[in-house]
This record gives C-alpha cells, structure tokens and sequence, in this order.
C-alpha cells in the first residue's frame, strides 16, 4: 500500500478457529484489522466476529463463499462467490463489506470486474505471512505499507503477537486499510 506514513495493516483470513484469548487481545490493544471472513465459518459462533466489532477496532471483509480460485470460475461463479459472501456478511454483521481479498491470492481483469459488480471497492492481497502452518516462518522486516497476513487457526494468538512485535520493532503503527486507500487514491 502505497503511504508516507509509519503504518502497517494487519489482514486475519477465513475465521474457522475462535480463540477468545485472541479476541482478548484484538479488543485490548485495539488492533484495526481487517477480518477477510467466509460465511461459513462465522455462521456456527458470529457472536465471536460482532462482539469483536462492537468491542473493538476490527472491520468484516469479503473473502468469498467457499474459497476457490476465482480465476478458474465462470461469470456466474464468480458472482455467485463474491456477491453471495456479500449478502450473507451484510446480513449477519450489518454492513457490507467493502474489501475482498482473492483467495489465494489469484486475480485477473475478470475477478476485478466481477467483484467491482458485487460493490467491493478494492482487492487486497498482502505482502507476508505471518501463519504457522507446518513450520512458524522467519519474522520479515517489516516497512512502511506492508500488509500482514494471519489466518484465524490456532497458532493466532501467536502469530499475532509476532506480526505486532515485528511492527514496533520497525516503528510502525498498525492501521485501518480504508484511510489509507481512500488517501492513496485507490478507493473513491
Ligand atoms: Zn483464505
């Protein structure tokens, strides 16, 4: 993201694991992340998500329906992968989400068109991530714009910890994705 200022943004995806320890922290320190949740995995427990929203600085994002590469999916997948995660969002959190991050990360024209159709404003994709999967990863430098990736699994707490960690090791605050998008020129 492009920024003069000392910012990173912190990004959570998919939502399956809800840790209320990690909710703690999100709430205490008032953390301005963006949740990239699935439907699916809010609908079982959103009480987790909007307590996280009334209590703290978090904001709901698209991350579509069920997780495909939307690259490899027809119009009418597309939509119904974008839009569908939307509604079910809006209905469950009150607002429409404004941002999508691609699974995978996969995007061409197309997925920018068809998601620009559902009424998201940008796409986010990110430059490290944070998650422990099979092995916890080597913390990165961190600078200036860079866009954290966690996933709500069961390291969270953890990796969180590390992400911010690694920003004030770098002097850097973490921030909302909005503002900064909007004063970028990347969002009207
Ligand atoms: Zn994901």
């Amino acid at each position: 993201m492009p920024t003069d200022e000392k910012v990173v943004f912190i990004t959570i995806d998919d939502g399956w694991v809800h840790d209320p320890a990690v909710a703690q922290k999100l709430v205490e320190q008032r953390v301005p992340a963006s949740l990239f949740l699935l439907p699916g995995a809010t609908s079982y427990d959103p009480s987790y998500f909007t307590g996280l929203v009334d209590q703290g600085r978090v904001s709901v994002e698209n991350h579509t329906v069920n997780h495909p590469d939307l690259t490899t999916l027809d119009a009418a997948g597309k939509d119904a992968e974008v839009c569908g995660a939307e509604d079910q969002l809006t209905t469950t959190f009150g607002r429409a989400p404004k941002l999508l991050r691609p699974p995978y990360g996969a995007v061409n024209d197309d997925v920018r068109l068809a998601a620009k159709a559902c009424g998201v404003k940008a796409l986010i994709t990110w430059t490290y991530d944070f998650t422990t999967w099979s092995e916890t990863p080597a913390t990165p430098q961190l600078h200036s714009g860079d866009i954290v990736l966690l996933h709500f699994t069961p390291t969270l707490g953890a990796d969180l910890q590390r992400a911010l960690d690694a920003a004030k090791a770098a002097g850097l605050k973490p921030a909302a994705l909005m503002p900064h998008l909007k004063s970028a020129g990347l969002v009207p």
